[in-house]
């Protein structure tokens, strides 16, 4: 069984992409606007690499360059039309995959950007580096281990004196790795999981909320498995389930100072998480084939998410999730 699996499928496939189609419409439409002779972003999704993927495997945590095919993080394919102007954005896990696709964005919507990583990761980071700072935006790379509770909770305050403020939060990063029963997933793995998707999570919005004024968003990037969790994910997947219902909770107790929290739940997604420990090697090749699309997702499909999420225009929308998923079911918010 692959980590999305074709049973589960059809059930919710409409609510999924529903929610998905009227988070980005703004997106889509703006690219209309600005868009003179050039084709907009939706038209590209038809050139998307699509199964059979090569087979591959990197050490964790992986790096974007070593993939093949290279994903598509919209270094080229996104064009931004101000959304985000002058807002500051601090991403977990922003030198690669989603959180990249995130960074750049952003940065092209107008936004400065700080990322946060591992020291492992600094090739990627410094490709995002370029990006960011060719669209004419501050850049803030803070390399370090989100697990270090003295480094995590230092960023919000790091990130507002490099960018001079902090408007948007992404709580990106995650460790994923595969194991085939309870009998191999040891306690060292188990905390690894927890502290990186989890307490990192909780220290940073909590070290964060002194700096956010009403506006502002905080964006958390959960998974379809949340609601339906692979046989080969179990700690994963419990962190998964357990940043949707922090999304519910701070939603609630955010919302009367203006701030607005909401998740995304991806699909599977063309990243270094999957290619280093995070699927079995040898269902690689067929990675995204079971959804309804029929392929793996590129990270830049979801940066249209993140940018409605950022958006203050989505005011109205906070403890809510939206999925992108390639026509898979969705957790429910
Ligand atoms: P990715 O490998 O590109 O990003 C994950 C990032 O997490 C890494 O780049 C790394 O910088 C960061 N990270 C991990 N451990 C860290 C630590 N201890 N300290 C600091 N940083 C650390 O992969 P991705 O798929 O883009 O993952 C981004 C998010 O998307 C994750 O929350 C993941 O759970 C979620 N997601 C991914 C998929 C998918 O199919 N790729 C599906 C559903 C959800
Ligand atoms: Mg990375």
């Amino acid at each position: 069984m692959t980590e999305f699996d074709s049973n589960r499928r059809a059930l919710m496939a409409g609510a999924a992409m529903t929610g998905a189609a009227a988070a980005t419409g703004a997106a889509f439409a703006q690219t209309d606007q600005s868009g003179g002779g050039e084709a907009p972003m939706t038209s590209q999704a038809a050139d998307f690499p699509k199964p059979p993927y090569p087979r591959q495997q990197q050490p964790w945590p992986g790096l974007a360059q070593e993939m093949d095919p290279q994903p598509d993080h919209g270094e080229e394919t996104y064009r931004g039309t101000g959304r985000l102007q002058g807002k500051r954005a601090l991403i977990t896990g922003g030198d690669s995959g989603i959180g990249r696709a995130a960074a750049i964005a952003f940065a092209k919507e107008g936004a400065d950007v700080a990322i946060c990583y591992l020291e492992a990761e600094e090739p990627d980071a410094q490709d995002v580096r370029r990006v960011v700072e060719n669209e004419g935006r501050t850049f803030a790379a803070f390399p370090g281990d989100l697990r270090d509770k003295s480094y995590t909770t230092g960023l919000p305050q790091r990130a507002v004196e490099e960018l001079g403020g902090l408007d948007i939060l992404v709580n990106n990063a995650a460790y994923q790795q595969w194991v085939p029963g309870l009998e191999d997933l040891s306690d060292e793995q188990f905390e690894q999981t927890m502290k990186t998707n989890l307490y990192a999570m909780f220290w940073l919005t909590k070290a964060a909320l002194p700096h956010l004024r009403p506006g502002a968003a905080i964006i958390n990037t959960s998974s379809e498995v949340a609601a339906s969790p692979p046989e080969i994910l179990i700690d994963y997947s419990m962190t998964k389930a357990a940043i949707l219902s922090f999304t519910t909770t701070m939603a609630k107790n955010l919302a009367s100072r203006g701030i607005r929290v909401n998740a995304v739940t991806p699909g599977p997604i063309w990243t270094p998480l999957q290619v280093s420990g995070g699927q079995k090697p040898e269902n690689l090749p067929q990675f995204g084939a079971s959804t309804p699309i029929g392929r793996a997702g590129q990270p830049v499909e979801l940066a249209p998410l993140y940018v409605a999420l950022a958006d203050p225009a989505f005011s109205y929308s906070t403890g809510q999730v939206f999925g992108a998923t390639g026509g898979d079911p969705q957790p429910a918010g």
